[in-house]
């Protein structure tokens, strides 16, 4: 967390680096910005006090830069200062903003810019509520609000007993449901699924934050963690229902499943055999099925399966995994 101390010594003796630096030409901004975007972020303009409906804005979400798109704020940080314009305590990460020492109109401030495009942004003052005690004064102009962002994924890599345990320990997943999908049955039951006659595949349904951890991340993990070489079988689950698949909600996900799966086949002794298809439905399965491992640690099954694959996703994945 950022305190005015830290404050003062970036505006003295400079700032952090940025992650990535966007550069345009003066003509650029003009042609991309409205005329009181542009005299505010590019001609460090000050929009008038109770001009905007941000100010008594609320909803979760991020805030990000106008010109660049780089996310500034996180909802949860925004308070009611009562001054006219939305106000921080602090922004979602340290390197985001950059500040600089700020003598116009006889007064002493810190100006805050946007350390990847350089627009300005506000001030920030050493008087906002603890902890940090900042109040980052902002120009809502500068400022676009960016909805919370939720991805689905849904992939089968045999029993979702197993499948739903490795998920649901990383960072960035919201939340993991096991289920039936791929198949021609509605609302299967799973002793349906696994007479084999559904068409449908055990998979899970993965619902994660893409700021946290990737898509490509989430295929990376799925093909490491089940067997993608055995056709219509995991260990001595046998069935077309404990098929390997990655149900692609997009076109997007379908190119990403096919350079992934190039990517890690040389990991592999023999042919990666997982299907990509097009998602259809996700059929949520019966209550007992989910959270099973969590629900039943001491089962034989998942002290013989899946306990020895999350301690390998452990290992491989260690830096995603949740605190
Ligand atoms: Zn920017």
């Amino acid at each position: 967390m950022l305190t005015w101390k830290n404050i003062l010594t970036f505006a003295d003796n400079g700032n952090l680096a940025p992650d990535r630096a966007v550069r345009k030409t003066d003509q650029e901004w003009r042609a991309q910005l409205t005329d009181e975007q542009y005299r505010v972020t590019r001609q460090h303009g000050t929009e008038a006090a109770f001009s905007s409906s941000m100010c008594s804005l609320f909803e979760p979400g991020k805030y990000a830069c106008v010109c660049c798109g780089t996310l500034l704020f996180d909802a949860n940080d925004k308070f009611e200062s009562r001054t006219g314009w939305p106000s921080f305590t602090q922004p979602i990460k340290e390197n985001s903003i950059a500040y600089h020492g700020d003598s116009t109109h006889g007064m002493q401030r810190i100006e805050t810019t946007c350390n990847t495009c350089d627009a300005h942004l506000g001030h920030v003052f050493p008087d906002g509520p603890v902890p940090s005690g900042l109040r980052y004064c902002m120009n809502a102009v500068a400022l676009q609000k960016v909805a919370s962002s939720k991805e689905t994924a849904t992939f089968g890599g045999g029993c979702f007993w197993c499948t739903e345990a490795v998920f649901q320990q990383l960072r960035g997943v919201l939340s993991v449901e096991s289920g039936y999908s791929g198949g021609t049955v509605d609302n299967p039951s799973y002793k349906a699924v696994c007479e084999g006659t559904t068409g449908h595949a055990e998979v899970i349904q993965i619902m994660f934050d893409p700021e946290e951890i990737t898509f490509k991340d989430l295929l990376q993990i799925h093909l490491s963690t089940h067997n993608p070489t055995t056709l219509n079988q995991q260990g001595a689950d046998r069935g077309t229902q404990y098929r390997s698949v990655i149900f692609a909600h997009n076109d997007a996900q379908k190119e990403l499943a096919e350079d992934v799966i190039a990517e890690l086949q040389d990991a592999f002794d023999k042919p990666i055999v997982t299907e990509i298809k097009s998602f259809d439905v996700f059929h949520k399965a019966e209550d007992y099925h989910q959270s099973y491992y969590e629900n039943n640690p001491n089962n034989r099954y998942c002290q013989a399966v899946i306990s020895p694959k999350l301690a390998k996703a452990r290992k491989l994945f260690e830096e995603k995994l949740k605190k």
